[in-house]
């Protein structure tokens, strides 16, 4: 079965519209896919209904910034109640920090002696529109002005820490996320495990916090082809007792090395995160 339960569309910072998103979904024969937008469920709301009519089934998702021990962990909520109040006044607060980190962020590199830079806020509105702004509508703002090459360099040269853009966000506490994504009947998923720098110690250590927490699930595969991180990652679901989730991550259609639904099988020993989601709502006749 094809699966994708990690993407992203305009409601935050992918390029392509939900319904678009939904289109390339079917496109690839996508059979059960979760629109997992930076803190907003506006994507997947806008979707219910295509995606009954499309025949796709659609999760309810969001993923989730917050912090651990300082650093930013992104926690991916699949199949919750989207009207749940808690969960939606907390991403709420977080859209709120993410406007004023981004205004933080553009003032700082506005200051450098660089045109191009001082044209940025008008670039970046344009692309954010009325989706959730994020460093990656910075990142492509300054693709367009030709101050980089690729999204990747705008993170090296201006976004990461120690680079002259960088602002330190001010997310939720990790436990605090799981928390609004359990009680809205939801599963809290570690996100791309493999991409925080942890050590395998400190890893283990994130899990076992989460797992305190509540926290359901680890995206052991982001990958079109299987590799060895997935093997590990897939051990420590094993060992922490948590159901496996795979996600694509995909944010644009011009990465190459990454495809909606394009994700390598769960490795051997798996429970798959789809065992636990509620059954889709029977319509009656
Ligand atoms: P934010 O949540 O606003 O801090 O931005 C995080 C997003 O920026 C991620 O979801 C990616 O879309 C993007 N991103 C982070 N690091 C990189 C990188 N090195 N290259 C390209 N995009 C990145
Ligand atoms: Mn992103
Ligand atoms: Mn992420
Ligand atoms: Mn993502």
């Amino acid at each position: 079965m094809k699966v994708d339960f990690h993407c992203h569309s305009t409601a935050s910072d992918g390029s392509l519209s939900p319904e678009a998103l939904l289109a390339l979904a079917q496109q690839h024969q996508v059979e059960m896919l979760a629109l997992t937008d930076h803190d907003t469920t506006a994507g997947y709301r806008s979707l219910i209904e295509p995606a009954k009519a499309a025949g796709i089934h659609l999760i309810s998702g969001a993923e989730i910034s917050c912090q651990w021990l300082g650093q930013t962990i992104h926690i991916v909520g699949l199949d919750f109640d989207d009207e749940n109040p808690v969960l939606q006044q907390g991403l709420a607060h977080i859209r709120e920090a993410r406007k004023i980190r981004a205004q933080q962020i553009l003032d700082k590199l506005s200051t450098k002696a660089n045109t191009h830079l001082q044209q940025l806020p008008a670039h970046v509105e344009r692309l954010v529109g009325d989706g959730v702004i994020g460093r990656g509508h910075i990142a492509q703002a300054m693709c367009q002005l030709g101050l980089v090459s690729h999204n990747a360099q705008a993170f090296d040269r201006y976004l990461k820490r120690g680079r002259p853009g960088y602002v330190a966000a001010q997310w939720p506490e990790l436990a605090e996320v799981v928390q609004w994504i359990t009680q809205a009947g939801g599963l809290a998923v570690v996100a791309h495990p493999g991409l925080y720098g942890l050590t395998s110690n400190k890893l283990n250590r994130l899990l076992e916090g989460f797992v305190a927490a509540g926290g359901q699930g680890l995206e052991v595969v982001n990958a079109p082809r299987a590799n060895a991180e997935q093997v590990g990652m897939a051990q420590r679901a094993q060992r922490f007792g948590l159901y496996a989730s795979l996600g694509s991550d995909f944010h644009h259609p011009q990465q190459s090395w990454r495809g909606l639904g394009w994700l390598a099988p769960l490795p051997k020993g798996c429970v798959p995160i789809w065992q636990a989601f509620k059954p889709a709502a029977v319509i009656p006749i």
